[in-house]
C-alpha cells in the first residue's frame, strides 16, 4: 500500500496513525483537531452569509480569519496532488505559528460571483516556477520546482483569489487591470477597516475566467521576454487572451 506524506505539512511532526482516519491525510491529528478545526469553525459563520449573498460587514478580524482559512484551503488542497505543491514549507509553518497568511508573500482577494448554470467548475490552481532570470535580481533559492501559485475558487457566491510567491515583490506589485480590480476586494494583507457585503459589483463568468488566469499569463509574458522583471509588461499581459482550465476543488469532500 502506498504511504502518504508521513510528516505533518504544518508542524513537521510525524502524522502517524491510520491515514484513513484523518480527513486530511497530510496533517497530524493534533493540527487537524486543534488549530485547523478552530480556524474552520471561526471561518464558517463569516462565510455563510457571504456565500448566500446576504448583507454582512467584515471587520479587520473577520477579513483576517477568512484569508487565513483560504490560505489553509490552498495549502491542504495542494497536497491532493503533491506534484503541484508551490507553497514553501516556511509559509506553511508561518500559518501554523501565526494563524495568518504570511504578510509579504501572500495576497488574497474576494469577489461577488453569481456564476451561470453553464459555469459548473469551482477551482483552478496554477503552480508556477519563477526564476531569478524571470524576476531580475530578486534573491531567493527555492528548493521545490514551483515557488509561486495562483488559486481561484468559488464557494456559493464568493470568489476567492489567492496569490503567493517566494518572490515577495511580484506579489506586492501585482495588480489586475483596473476594470477587474474594482470587482475584487483585497482581504489580505488587510487594507480595509471594514468591508461591506455584497460588494458593489458582480463578477460575470468571463471576469472569473480572467481573474483565474491573469497572473499566470502575466508570468508567461515575462518568461518569454528577454529582460528581467518589468512592471510595464503587465499591460501586455492584460491584453493576452486568457483561457484557463477550471476544475473541481480537489479538496472538497462531502
Ligand atoms: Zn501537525
Amino acid at each position: 500500500m502506498a504511504r502518504h506524506q508521513s510528516r505533518c505539512i504544518f508542524c513537521g511532526k510525524n502524522s502517524g496513525g491510520d491515514p484513513r482516519s484523518l480527513s486530511v491525510k497530510c496533517v497530524c491529528r493534533k493540527c487537524n483537531n486543534g488549530w485547523m478545526g478552530d480556524l474552520q469553525d471561526a471561518a464558517k459563520p463569516i462565510m455563510i452569509p457571504l456565500a448566500m449573498g446576504k448583507p454582512a460587514i467584515l471587520d479587520q478580524d473577520a477579513q483576517k480569519v477568512l484569508a487565513s482559512w483560504a490560505c489553509m484551503a490552498v495549502i491542504t488542497s495542494e497536497f491532493d496532488n503533491p506534484a503541484t505543491v508551490a507553497v514553501p514549507e516556511s509559509d506553511r509553518h508561518w500559518l501554523w505559528k501565526n494563524l495568518s497568511p504570511p504578510p509579504d508573500t501572500w495576497r488574497i482577494w474576494i469577489g461577488h460571483f453569481k456564476r451561470s448554470k453553464e459555469f459548473v467548475t469551482d477551482w483552478v490552481h496554477h503552480p508556477m516556477s519563477l526564476t531569478e532570470e524571470t524576476m531580475g535580481n530578486s534573491s531567493n533559492s527555492p528548493s521545490s520546482p514551483f515557488n509561486t501559485q495562483s488559486t481561484t475558487f468559488v464557494i456559493g457566491e464568493i470568489l476567492i483569489q489567492v496569490l503567493s510567491s517566494s518572490f515577495a515583490p511580484v506579489v506586492s506589485r501585482w495588480s489586475f487591470n483596473s476594470e477587474v480590480e474594482r470587482l475584487l476586494t483585497q482581504i489580505w494583507p488587510v487594507v480595509h477597516k471594514q468591508m461591506t457585503w455584497p460588494l458593489p459589483h458582480l463578477l460575470q463568468d468571463e471576469d472569473a475566467i480572467y481573474v483565474s488566469g491573469a497572473f499566470f499569463s502575466f508570468i508567461e509574458v515575462l518568461e518569454n521576454a528577454d529582460s528581467g522583471f518589468n512592471l510595464d509588461k503587465q499591460q501586455a499581459a492584460f491584453r493576452e487572451a486568457v483561457r484557463s482550465d477550471w476544475g473541481h476543488h480537489p479538496g472538497r469532500r462531502g
